[in-house]
């Protein structure tokens, strides 16, 4: 199944069913250390199903998936999160009667006890990239700006020290301005070379961050393409949602 040993993540043929809903068909992808591959799409197109099948909460029915060539089709969600996958998921999950801090350690629940310093390295890190986070550190998650409790769940992923990171509509809800503060930190965690897969319905920002886009269309790619090369037009057609597809159609 391997044929690119670069590849932090390679997608083949992934297919996604509820029942006799196919939410995924027969998706291909690749994602590289230090990129990021944006996936866009209207509702109901199947970016969150994509997302959960990567990270294994929910059952692919075919296809296959690898991390860093090791075969994690069948892998429980707590071997990916071992092999390095975490995810921020849709709505965030973060858990508002718990304060910052402890979020964040509960992200890092893959770390070994004994692993103190691992452990306080790795609540550094997500200090330094999101420094509102440590002034924060004590404040109940509840008590959070929407903009805040978004980087709470990116950072909170970041705890198990993942080499590939899933977002799930991380910008959801949030006013353009703390749209644009999320985005600016995680186009540092990209200069971190982890490798990214970031949903989201519609945001000028995906577009700054992202090396490619993949629009996704009832379940299947409707194009991928490089983000540089996207000109007002097919990014109209994007986020108007027309038939075309964007830029090239190969899985690269
Ligand atoms: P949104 O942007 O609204 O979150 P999406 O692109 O993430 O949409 P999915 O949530 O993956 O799309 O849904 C893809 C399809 O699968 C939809 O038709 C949806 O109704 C269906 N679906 C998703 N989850 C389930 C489920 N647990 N049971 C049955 N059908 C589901």
């Amino acid at each position: 199944m391997v044929d690119n040993p670069a590849a932090v993540l390679q997608v083949r043929g992934l297919t996604v069913r509820y029942g006799s809903v196919r939410a995924v068909h027969g998706l291909n992808l690749d994602v590289s250390a230090g990129e990021v591959l944006g996936v866009i799409g209207a509702n109901g197109a199947g970016k969150s199903s994509l997302v959960n099948a990567i990270a294994g909460a929910t059952r692919s029915s075919s296809g296959s998936i690898a991390l860093n060539s090791r075969d994690i089709t069948k892998a429980p969600v707590t071997e990916r999160v071992r092999a390095g996958i975490a995810v921020s998921p849709e709505g965030r999950g973060i858990l508002a009667g718990m304060t910052v801090e402890e979020n964040l350690r509960l992200g890092a629940y893959s770390v070994r006890r004994r692993d103190r310093n691992v452990l306080g390295g790795r609540l550094a890190e997500a200090f330094a990239i999101f420094p509102v986070l440590g002034e924060r550190r004590s404040q109940m998650a509840q008590t959070l700006s929407g903009g805040e409790a978004a980087m709470l769940s990116v950072a909170r992923a970041l705890m198990s020290g993942p080499c590939l990171l899933l977002l799930d509509e991380p910008s959801l809800g949030l006013a353009p301005i703390m749209r644009q503060r999320l985005f600016e930190r995680i186009a540092v965690l990209k200069r971190t070379g982890l490798a990214m897969v970031i949903v989201e319905q519609r945001a000028a920002e995906l577009l700054e961050v992202s090396d490619r886009l993949l629009q996704m269309r009832r379940g299947e790619s409707a194009g991928i393409g490089r983000a540089a090369e996207m000109d007002a037009e097919s990014l109209a057609r994007l986020y108007f949602g027309a038939a075309a597809a964007p830029g090239p159609s190969a899985p690269s």
